[in-house]
């Protein structure tokens, strides 16, 4: 019997909007895949960030800088 309780990744990514130049905190969940990134560095070398879908909560822009990635629990 197997009770598998594999954890989700979460990143906390900081970005900033090309329009407004105001900061936003975004949390998200890898999928909980082989290859999925287990932390920072590996988030940064996967093509998970250009594939994000990013939302300006400020000013609706949805161009954004990741300037910082720090792994959540
Ligand atoms: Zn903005």
């Amino acid at each position: 019997m197997y009770a598998v309780s594999r954890k989700v990744p979460t990143f906390e990514l900081f970005i900033r909007c090309e329009n407004c130049l105001r900061e936003s905190l975004m949390v998200v969940e890898v999928p909980d895949v082989d290859d999925a990134p287990r932390d920072a560095d590996q988030l940064a070398d996967s093509n998970f960030l250009a594939n994000l879908r990013f939302t300006c909560r400020h000013c609706r822009g949805n161009i954004g800088c990741v300037f910082g990635v720090a792994q959540g629990g």
